[in-house]
């Protein structure tokens, strides 16, 4: 199968697609269709495990990679060492219409785990198929998830390196000591003097600049991405809508061929993307609702047709969706505008240059068959922690409530209660303190530090402080770096190490 850019133009292999991650020109890669599977082939999936699942789903898109280097890759990536339950994505009932898909079990306790286990393999796989002999730097912007992900995923892994840059002040206390105690002779970690914008910024700004290539090149090294514009950070999200399906089924919670609700908690799109591919390759799904914090500008966009940035950022409870700019909506815009790449860099440029820019109404009309958006503020986060813990004993975090809480939303507006699957993209020990006051009010996470909430937590919901947060607390912090938001700055702190 062939890889298009969004913005027309380059025509790619699927290993060179992850290998370069995005298009020339700043197009994000598609496939040139969507592989069609039958209800049978849902069903086989449920009696094999995950890695054999995703195995599956990857060889209808990655045709220049071997069935065995794709079953290499992802046993490698899901196995018991990495994951804390057999299951790697487990479907948990919440009720006799909704259930949450659990995809925070891995070694970073969020969903980025499931794409960033795996992508490592296919990155080094790709760069052999293409004779790529430099080794591989990846370079990460993060606002707390994604950078220790992919610090985990590339440790240690031969001809690559991974260097994260954070804002010191942007992120969650367990987020920056997971970051900060990596180990591995292959990862850097340097907190940027900015917020998240100045970081994303700066290493933006590296990834366009031939005098940074030169430089590296001259190091021996090629620059690379880990961010979800890589097409080998979607598809391995794909696998998992079609694994919880095949789960419901065979538990007989839901008949094959049902249409499912999936609700997923969206920041940058991507998430979302993987389950609407899923559909658009024959999953039976009635509606993907998109929920949004009180960063709502995706809400927006589904309810006007209008993509507006001209509004206040937020920091909020769920930080890993505080975002303005949803880089993988791209590949959603493609699909509307009929795969003319000249009407994607239009609407692009309109973003680049005003901030913002419209669908019109019937192109709005037609994404609205199949998505529904809706958000959550911080206080109607806070007291959906506290209801669905009272109704169910389930105690989930901040970006998973949002999600619960749109959906509990959307049913009391349409009374449509179909079978709806709500995406778990974190664990509440990711984001104790927020989590806590939720459930025992505002003063309980004060004077306490992560671990202390982390400890009261584990009292209330009965579920063990995962291993990989109490760890933190022996761990030694090995990344001290700091460096401005000058992208010079950047440039030689990565080229230094
Ligand atoms: C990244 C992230 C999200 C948002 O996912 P997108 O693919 O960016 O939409 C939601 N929840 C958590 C916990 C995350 O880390």
């Amino acid at each position: 199968m062939s890889f298009f850019s969004t913005r027309g133009g380059a025509v790619v292999t699927a290993s060179q697609a992850i290998l370069t991650g995005l298009a020339p020109g700043g197009g994000l890669y598609v496939p040139a269709m969507y592989p069609q599977v039958s209800r049978a082939w849902i069903s086989s999936l449920s009696s094999m495990p995950y890695a054999e699942r995703a195995a599956a789903v990857l060889s209808l898109y990655l045709e220049d990679y071997t069935p065995q280097e794709i079953a290499d890759a992802t046993a490698m990536a899901y196995t018991p060492e990495r994951f804390d339950t057999p299951e790697i994505a487990p479907v948990r009932r919440l009720d006799s219409t909704t259930w949450l898909l659990e995809l925070f079990h891995g070694p970073t306790l969020a969903f980025k785990d499931m794409a960033l286990q795996l992508l490592p393999h296919l990155v080094c796989q790709a760069a052999r198929k293409n004779g790529e002999n430099r080794e591989i730097s990846i370079l990460v912007a993060t606002s707390g998830d994604t950078g220790k992900a992919a610090l985990e995923g590339f440790r240690d892994v031969p001809g690559t390196s991974c260097t994260v840059f954070y804002p010191e002040e942007g992120v969650s206390d367990i987020q920056k000591l997971q970051m900060t105690t990596t180990g591995g002779s292959n990862t850097r970690v340097i907190a940027v003097e900015g917020n998240f914008d100045d970081a994303q910024t700066g290493v933006k700004t590296l990834f366009g600049s031939k005098d940074f290539a030169e430089r590296m090149g001259v190091a021996g090294r090629v620059l690379s991405s880990a961010n979800s514009i890589n097409f080998g950070r979607l598809v391995p999200q794909v696998v998992y809508y079609f694994s919880a399906y095949a789960d419901l089924c065979a538990g007989g919670e839901v008949m094959m061929g049902d249409p499912v609700n999936f609700v997923v908690p969206t920041g940058n799109f991507g998430d979302i993307l993987a389950g609407w591919y899923a559909m658009n390759m024959g999953l039976p799904v009635k509606r993907l609702i998109c929920a949004s914090n009180r960063n709502n500008v995706l809400t927006d966009f589904f309810n006007t047709g209008l993509y507006n940035t001209h509004r206040l950022f937020y920091k909020t409870t769920s930080p890993s969706m505080d975002i303005l700019v949803s880089s993988n909506l791209e590949r959603l815009l493609y699909e509307i505008a009929d795969r003319d790449g000249d009407l994607v860099r239009v609407w692009m440029d309109q973003l680049k240059e005003k901030g913002s820019y419209s669908v019109g109404e019937q192109r709005r009309d037609e994404l609205m068959r199949t998505f529904t958006a809706g958000f959550a503020n911080d206080r109607e986060t806070a007291e959906e922690i506290a209801t669905l813990y009272a109704h169910t004993n389930c105690v989930v975090d901040t970006h998973t409530a949002v999600a619960t809480r749109v959906l509990r939303d959307y049913r009391a507006r349409t009374h449509d209660l179909s079978p709806a699957v709500v995406v778990s993209t974190a664990s509440p020990y990711k984001f104790c303190a927020d989590v806590l006051s939720a459930l025992k009010g505002k003063g309980a996470a004060e004077g306490k530090d992560a671990f202390a909430c982390a400890e009261e937590l584990e009292k209330i919901s009965g579920v063990p402080v995962p291993r990989q947060v109490s760890a933190l607390r022996e761990l030694p912090v090995l990344h001290k770096r700091r460096c401005t938001k000058d992208p010079e700055d950047m440039a030689r702190a990565v080229l230094e190490a």
